[in-house]
């Protein structure tokens, strides 16, 4: 090793500052570790082939004494050299919000260049260090720092820096190379405990704590309370407020069973506010909100009561209550906003967006509702009659696909005729034939299964031999028999019996 301690005056010896006269036991050294006397190897000499070293008796030399040199030689740099770099000092400060999340946040005290004045070892691994300026700090040597950690017993007493300091080549370094090593070991060194630790965990928490309120999750007894007393500063500040749409919706079912709805709505708007108050009862309820709204056409101008949903949906024995006011009252989820939400962001979601925004009820909602009933009728009644027109177009089409195919070549398909139903219909005027009956498409009449064909026919004739116009009959016929006028007009017309 190179480094030892003076038996007589117990300052630390560098093998190098050692003369030739001090060779061999006349150095008068002792281990630091063991105590034992050292001997010094090529003391002085220049021309040295083996390395100057202090050398233990036979035998006697361990790691330990190795290390402990190796310490020892360490401060006795850093108290040569002067100057140490002490690292910075953070100190966490962490406080639970209305919400339960934690803030965190961080005070510091920079690092710091300071002057080592002495030092003295306690045991093998701390020193006490006192610097030019009087403050003092234990010093503990450690092989790891992160072990070191842990074990606050003793830093909490005193201001403690752990470095990592247990490399034995330490012991054998001559100063220059020494000052390198302990310049890198110190900036690697971590503070256990510091001169200002209680200023700067209070100033940590301080920090934490604006944070929390920056986060809307400090400042009251709880959150929905902070929240509200905040939605009402911010609506006080802004004196504005963006509504949703208001939609008064009207339902009903399609004969073919099929949903219709119809809507009329105010425009969502942004609409002046004037006064804004917290929480007062209005009726059976207590809004968390209440302003007055000025005109802002459609929206009139009147009271408005806002209800600011932090965590629990509004019932419904709250829902009836809020019906009863008969005033309108706006509901602002902020539900999904979750535990944090800066104040800007809050003050946007109560002022600016919609999203978070519903009706709980408005009185002008009935009016809507009612005109918006009055477009569905119409609506509905327009669709119900295209519906019969496709139901009557169906049962014709079908009575068609059963007439043999002989004749359906002479009675047009429903799709080639003219609408039945209210729409005006091309007129095609039939006049009787006299003459005999034709009686060549009589047996696919019967083989369709047309049990009433005959009768038809005959009523056919009879209407003739009357004089009644065709179209009378025909319509007497369809109503006696429910067979479709175009239909009789094929079978007749078929029988030769009109034109
Ligand atoms: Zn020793
Ligand atoms: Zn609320």
């Amino acid at each position: 090793m190179a480094w030892a301690r003076d038996r007589t005056t117990g300052a630390p010896r560098y093998i190098g500052e050692l003369k030739s006269s001090q060779t061999g036991a006349a150095c008068n050294c002792e281990c630091y570790s063991c105590g034992l006397p050292l001997q010094a190897v090529n003391a002085g000499n220049p021309n040295y082939k083996r390395r100057p070293s202090f050398r233990h008796p036979a035998g006697a030399a361990k790691d330990e004494c190795l290390i402990l040199s190796a310490r020892v030689a360490a401060l006795e740099m850093l108290q040569r050299e002067g100057n140490l770099h002490l690292p910075m000092r953070r100190v966490k400060g962490s406080i639970q919000g209305l919400s339960g999340q934690y803030h965190d946040a961080w005070a510091f005290a920079p690092a710091e260049t300071v002057r080592v004045a002495r030092f003295e070892f306690r045991d093998k691994t701390a020193a006490i260090i006192t610097l030019d300026d009087g403050r003092t700090f234990r010093l503990v040597l450690e092989g790891s720092i992160a072990t070191h950690q842990q074990d606050s017993g003793a830093s909490l007493l005193t201001p403690t820096i752990v470095m990592a300091i247990n490399d034995p080549a330490l012991a054998q370094m001559p100063p220059d190379e020494l000052r390198k090593r302990i310049t890198i070991i110190s900036e690697h060194a971590l503070w256990c405990s510091h001169w200002n630790d209680r200023e700067l965990a209070n100033e940590a928490e301080e920090k934490a704590v604006d944070e929390a309120r920056q986060a809307l999750d400090w400042g009251a007894a709880d959150r929905e309370t902070l929240l509200h007393l905040i939605a009402k500063q911010i609506l006080e500040e802004e004196k504005r407020i963006r509504l949703p749409d208001l939609t008064g919706t009207a339902r009903t079912t399609l004969q073919d069973g099929e949903p219709l709805t119809a809507s009329k709505s105010y425009p969502g708007a942004m609409v002046k506010l004037e006064r804004v108050l917290l929480e007062k009862n209005v009726g059976h309820t207590r809004p968390d909100v209440i302003a007055e709204m000025r005109e802002s056409s459609p929206w009139e101008a009147g009271p408005i009561l806002i209800e600011v949903t932090v965590t629990n949906a509004i019932t419904e024995e709250r829902m009836q209550r809020i019906r009863q006011n008969n005033l309108p009252t706006l509901e602002i989820d902020i539900r999904q906003l979750g535990g944090k939400v800066s104040r800007s962001e809050y003050a946007r979601l109560v002022v600016d967006e919609v999203a978070g925004k519903r009706w709980l009820y408005h009185p002008t909602e009935a009016l809507l509702r009612q005109q918006a009933a009055v477009t569905l009728s119409q609506q509905a009644a327009e669709r119900n009659r295209e519906i019969d027109q496709r139901r009557e177009q169906e049962t014709e089409l079908a009575k068609f696909r059963k007439i043999p195919e002989s004749l359906q070549r002479i009675i047009p398909p429903p799709s080639e005729r003219t609408t039945t139903g209210s729409y005006p219909r091309k007129q095609r005027t039939h006049h009787w034939k006299h003459g005999p009956i034709s009686t060549a498409n009589s047996a696919q009449w019967r083989s369709c299964g047309c049990t009433q064909w005959e009768d038809v026919l005959r009523y056919a004739q009879e209407r003739r031999a009357d004089h009644q116009t065709v179209a009378i009959a025909l319509r007497m016929c369809s109503e006696r028999y429910g067979y479709s006028i175009s239909l009789l007009v094929g079978i007749w017309m078929s029988a030769g019996l009109i034109q």
